[in-house]
């Protein structure tokens, strides 16, 4: 029998029946044509059903065992995101965008409400560490189920981490530029030092882990800027016209940085809340 020849019924009976009875090098072919004949498959399947009623039997009962083990295993979640942005973003980076949105729009508020006071705008004060939240999300175990697989695949480290970045400040920039328009705070004044701590987060998180990396910016700008500012009721000073080409040279020196090192971001470990 060639393995081009489909296989004859009788054959397909007896091979269906435990295969005795067939010569070593005939079970040999009927292998190798099944492997790559559908038609010749299906015509199996439908002789077992014929003539092995115990096979049947057992294929049932591992399905059934089967359908409760993965009924059991975790899932991914399921997201409402189309395929292709679901690619830019990790689920978990959705909530982490709505909370920011929230803070956001609870400093908005209270800078409207405040509107006569000499307070600094909230939003400015905020803006600079808004992307962190989300930022700290795109590279971390915790909140990627998929992480191991991202971790595992090609494509992984620097490149990737920079595209869901991207992500981040597509969705929280816009948001921060209307914010700042109602609460009377220009993007001038907060585009570059938003940049320059977002990539200051990507380039200690090289070093200490992403969720970590922007936890410590975060609460060093909270504790050295936002309180204060908000206590003296006065603009601070890093966040005046006269800083902003500090930060570009800041950011500017911060992205060199990453490029260098780019290469430790393939083996980081996300979401590790001990130095590496
Ligand atoms: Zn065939």
């Amino acid at each position: 029998m060639r393995t081009s020849d489909h296989v004859t019924a009788g054959v397909l009976d007896r091979y269906a029946t435990g295969g005795t009875g067939i010569a070593a090098d005939t079970l040999w072919a009927v292998e190798a044509h099944l492997e790559n004949c559908a038609s010749c498959r299906e015509r199996l399947a439908d002789a077992v059903a014929e003539q092995s009623p115990q096979t049947v039997a057992l294929l049932a009962k591992v399905r059934a065992n089967l359908a409760a083990d993965v009924a059991r295993s975790p899932r991914m979640p399921a997201t409402w995101l189309p395929r292709r942005l679901a690619r830019w973003a990790p689920p978990g980076l959705l909530a982490r965008l709505a909370m920011t949105m929230l803070v956001l729009g609870a400093a908005l508020g209270l800078d409207v409400v405040a509107k006569s006071q000499v307070l600094p705008p909230l939003v400015l004060l905020v803006a600079p560490v808004a992307p962190l939240l989300g930022v700290a999300a795109v590279w971390s175990a915790g909140l990627d189920p998929a992480h191991e697989l991202v971790v595992a695949s090609p494509r992984a480290g620097l490149s990737m981490v920079l595209q869901r970045t991207m992500a981040v400040l597509v969705v929280i920039i816009p948001a921060l530029a209307v914010a700042g328009w109602l609460a009377g705070a220009s993007p001038a004044r907060w585009l570059l030092p938003c940049l320059a701590f977002t990539a200051g987060a990507l380039a200690l998180g090289e070093l200490i882990g992403l969720r970590r990396a922007a936890a410590v910016l975060a609460l060093t700008w909270t504790v050295g800027v936002i309180g204060p500012s908000v206590l003296v009721a006065r603009s601070p000073v890093l966040l005046e016209p006269a800083s902003l080409p500090y930060w570009a040279g800041l950011t500017a020196v911060i992205a060199v940085v990453l490029v260098l090192r780019r290469d430790v971001y393939t083996g980081l470990r996300s979401d590790t809340w001990f130095v590496r």
